[in-house]
């Protein structure tokens, strides 16, 4: 059994050279606080930092440190901090603390020990911030600023990611500020093939996914073959301006997206003509709005006869019949493998719907498709997509829940590519912390 209280340090805490000076339970009410856990540093007074002189002890001051949960309770570790002045009055150090960075990072208000823990929990195993501070009874921000600190290194380290064949970019909804929803996005930079987000700039604009595909070394992007693209311009002008060799490829998600938004306009437009309001719950096709944007083989028997006869009673023109039957079209043409045939099936899709009997809708979808005839077409070369694989599903949802919970870019860029830009796990115990985000006084 070990009774001295350096070895039980040791032996509780894992600080060497650590003096326990004593527990506190201020729990006289039955009320559940946290254990506080006294600790100073111990051994040599530390030397001057400017002349290397020694120094002598000024007195101490006390940083209360969220620990990690011992024996069923929240913990802090209570640090003793000495005060050292110089002892040569010409020298101008001033005074100075104990810095131990085995017990805490620099401004943290968590332990070492804390900080690591909480990271990979949030940052690897996808717990909330909000959760873990729970259980280490704090608040939200010193779990979050921890969090960042640790996962800096992580997500900067110049061997997250190596060359990329495939290269989508996408944008993501990263918050809505204030009373008006004003929103604030962002530009999702994705290795396609391994599902691995490579990192996020702000806006949905061209330049800022630009600048950063420019600033890679050439020889990283001469390795990219494809890039894939929503059917929006400004990402279209971003290949075109810095990755000129990569074929484009129209991602087949978005282009059903967009044949799935003209559905949706064909459907309140009819629903306004002939009802003269909104779509309200009883009315007919505002009953089958979700059915209508459903790929056909998933509707249930009792789907498809609703469908039907609610296109029958809402739709005497057939027009939203009508644009319903091009979405599933197109939809056609992603069954294809052989590209001649799925150039076939364009064209004649591109003539049929912008023929001028056709719903508006329809008609807009042909001229939307036949803009990005060249990119749609690519897709059956590459076979490379933003959407439909179950991994890049995975990974744009777990970046979009981070999304929501934040307000601020860089902290939200570092989150998302600590769940899905696979970062090197095994660095955590190692890395050091990077503090510079965190404003407000420096603890010493
Ligand atoms: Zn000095």
């Amino acid at each position: 059994m070990e009774q001295n209280p350096i070895r039980i340090a040791k032996i509780l805490l894992g600080l060497s050279d650590v003096n326990l000076l004593g527990v506190e339970d201020l729990d006289d009410q039955g009320a559940k606080i946290p254990l506080r856990v006294h600790i100073e540093c111990r051994g040599e007074r530390p030397k001057c930092p400017l002349c290397h002189g020694t120094s002598y002890s000024k007195g101490v001051s006390l940083v209360e440190l969220i620990d990690l949960p011992s024996f069923g309770r929240a913990v802090r570790l209570i640090w003793h901090k000495h005060r050292w002045v110089c002892r040569d009055p010409k020298c101008s150090a001033g005074s100075f603390s104990d810095q131990d960075s085995r017990i805490a990072a620099p401004r943290l208000k968590l332990t070492d020990r804390a900080g690591r823990w909480a990271t990979r929990v949030v940052g690897r195993d996808g717990r909330s911030v909000s959760s873990v501070a729970r259980e280490l009874d704090c608040d939200w921000h010193t779990i979050n600023d921890a969090v960042i600190a640790y996962g800096t290194p992580l997500v900067e380290d110049p061997n997250r990611y190596g060359k990329v064949h495939a290269l989508g970019l996408d944008e993501i909804l990263f918050y809505r500020e204030g009373r008006y929803r004003i929103q604030h996005w962002s530009t999702s930079i994705v290795d396609v093939k391994c599902a691995t987000l490579l990192d996020v700039v702000p806006g949905r604009e061209a330049k800022e996914p630009k600048k950063w595909i420019a600033n890679q070394p050439k020889e990283w992007r001469d390795a990219i073959k494809w890039g894939t693209l929503d059917l929006a311009g400004s990402y279209r002008s971003v290949f075109r301006a810095v990755l000129p060799n990569a074929t484009m490829v129209a991602d087949p998600f978005h282009v059903i997206k967009i044949a799935n938004s003209r559905l949706d306009e064909a459907r309140r437009r009819v629903q306004q003509n002939i009802l003269g309001h909104r779509g309200r719950g009883g009315d007919p096709l505002y009953r089958i709005r979700r059915l209508l944007t459903m790929a056909k083989e998933n509707l249930t028997e009792n789907a498809n006869e609703k469908l039907t006869h609610l296109l029958e009673l809402g739709d005497p023109d057939n027009e939203v019949a009508t644009t319903w039957r091009a979405k599933e079209s197109l939809r056609e043409l992603y069954a294809y493998r052989d590209p001649k045939l799925a150039s076939d099936h364009l064209d004649a899709l591109i003539s049929d719907f912008t023929d001028e009997e056709r719903p508006a809708e329809v008609q807009l979808l042909g001229r939307t498709l036949g803009e990005w005839h060249d990119e749609i077409l690519a897709w059956h070369k590459s076979f490379v997509t933003n959407g439909p694989t179950e991994s890049m599903n995975n990974l744009i949802k777990r970046i979009k829940r981070i999304a929501f919970g934040m307000t601020n870019f860089a902290n939200f860029r570092i989150r998302a590519l600590l769940v899905a830009g696979r970062p090197d796990w095994t660095r955590l115990a190692t890395v050091t912390p990077v503090t510079t985000h965190i404003s407000g006084a420096l603890l010493s």
